[in-house]
């Protein structure tokens, strides 16, 4: 008995020497995630989406390498409950990170992502995972709420928007930046903080410098923990207003400093990916790029660009939430475009289930498993349906190619008031991705399914407190 028991263990040790690295179990079992997540930026922003004159050749390279994805979604049309969506995979109303009279969280909120909820990071942590939070937060500023109380072992960033905490006496931001696509305010004049951790370690933030600190800080932690399996989510604060771009990309671009920005972020992208090269790491790490909603156009040129999708940011009209969508992972993804839906909601299912971690069995889950697609096993993506949330009411869903509107409502002074419809506005987003030709006097059999999957989602919904208005 003891004797077998002696020869199993020098099996076992066997295996693990001819393995290597003890940590690392085979690659494709148990891929790393770099989630690179930028704030504002549109759908029509890349070169690979369309953009004239933005350069963006690392992401256009990455797209071509990888999958893009024409019809991707963000998981709400503001900052805090997109980043509420992306990390628990839930629509962000099942966490009470939604809000009609406080879009997102703000240097004064008390409240941010419940302890209760379960993020990627918390997942992918309890499965031996190094965990990383480089950039923008915004899902609380508070000791319970930030990065390090919800999975990551490591947070350097600015904990909300970067045109926060204003301070008086500086010009007024937006007539300038209306007047001028290069003007570049006094980084002083937004006084937010930079946290190591928990600690702030700079104040105001330099933020020209921003971007590239953060690709610079990621790096470095992929290069710390390469023999074990990493989760990095990068979440640039660029191209969101007031726009920075360090002195090696301000004024390059054709498209002002919005465009600097972008092109200093696709740059960023470029060296993350030559350092998973680097260290032989790039058939092992899955990297997505994608962004937390629409361009916000009140701006001017400072804003970005939806393309030829409708209206922006704050928006449930395709510009609000429609983004960019791009998988990367050589030798696995498989190249090519898809058309099909997916969401940000989709990244913790489909990592848990590259990864073998089982997914939380006590909550709803609003995600889908993407794999299949991504590694080429499946043509049609599972996610045949969008919910299109705005604070707390649910105004729009999308089924296969037809997107009803229940609610329609510019934002920011841009598009039309607020309507509710007695019919709905019904739109077939595939041929007319604009939304510009209502057809729902055509279809009544169609409004009333879509008007039915609405009313079973929204009878999902449990009512929880509300964190934005604390
Ligand atoms: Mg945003």
């Amino acid at each position: 008995m003891k004797r077998t028991t002696g020869r199993v263990w020098l099996a076992v040790a066997g295996l693990v020497l001819a393995i290597g690295a003890p940590n690392r179990s085979p690659a494709a079992e148990r891929p790393n995630f770099v989630v690179i997540f930028c704030d504002d930026l549109g759908y029509g922003d890349l070169g690979c989406y369309g953009h004239p004159t933005i350069r963006t050749p690392h992401l256009d390279q990455m797209a071509a390498e990888g999958q893009k994805w024409t019809s991707f979604y963000c998981g709400a049309p503001v900052c805090t409950p997109s980043r509420a969506a992306l990390l628990t995979g839930r629509v962000p109303v099942r966490s009470g990170m939604m809000s009609d009279r406080r879009r997102v969280l703000f240097p004064d909120s008390k409240g941010g992502l419940p302890a209760e909820e379960v993020t990627i990071a918390e997942l992918l942590k309890g499965a031996g995972y190094a965990t990383a939070a480089i950039g923008k937060w915004h899902l609380g500023h508070l000791p319970p709420y930030l990065p390090t109380a919800h999975g990551f072992d490591y947070y350097y960033g600015i904990p909300y928007s970067n045109d926060m905490d204003a301070r008086k006496g500086f010009p007024n931001y937006r007539q300038r930046a209306l007047m001028d696509p290069h003007y570049m305010a006094p980084f002083q004049q937004f006084n937010v903080p930079l946290l190591d951790g928990t600690s702030i370690i700079e104040r105001p933030v330099d933020q020209r410098t921003i971007t590239r600190r953060y690709v610079a800080r990621a790096i470095d932690f992929i290069r710390k923990h390469r023999h074990q399996p990493f989760f990095v989510y990068l979440a640039h604060n660029m191209p969101h207003i007031p726009l920075f771009a360090s002195k090696q990309f301000f004024g390059r671009s054709k498209r002002g400093l919005y465009g600097d920005a972008v092109e200093e972020i696709d740059a960023g992208v470029g060296a993350i990916l030559q350092t998973l090269q680097e260290l032989g790491l790039a058939e092992q790490t899955l990297v997505v790029f994608t962004s937390d909603n629409g361009p916000w156009l009140p701006f001017g040129t400072h804003g970005g660009s939806a393309g030829l999708l409708r209206n922006g940011k704050g928006t449930t009209y395709e510009g609000g939430m429609r983004v960019p969508g791009i998988f990367w992972w050589p030798g696995h993804v498989r190249p090519g475009i898809q058309t099909g839906m997916g969401s940000v909601l989709d990244l913790l299912p489909t990592f848990c289930s590259l990864a073998g971690v089982p997914l939380p069995k006590d909550r709803v889950l609003d995600g889908y498993d993407l794999s299949p697609v991504l590694l080429g096993k499946m043509d049609k993506s599972p996610r045949d349906r969008v919910f299109y949330w705005r604070q707390e009411e649910l105004y729009a869903v999308r089924v296969g190619a037809w997107k009803a509107h229940f609610i329609t409502q510019g934002s920011y002074g841009i598009g039309p008031r607020r309507e509710v419809h007695e019919i709905p506005e019904l739109y077939n987003v595939e041929v007319d991705p604009g939304e510009n030709f209502d057809v729902a006097p055509r279809h009544p059999d169609i409004v009333r399914r879509l008007t039915r999957v609405a009313e079973e989602h929204k009878a999902s919904i449990k009512p929880v407190p509300n964190q934005l208005e604390r």
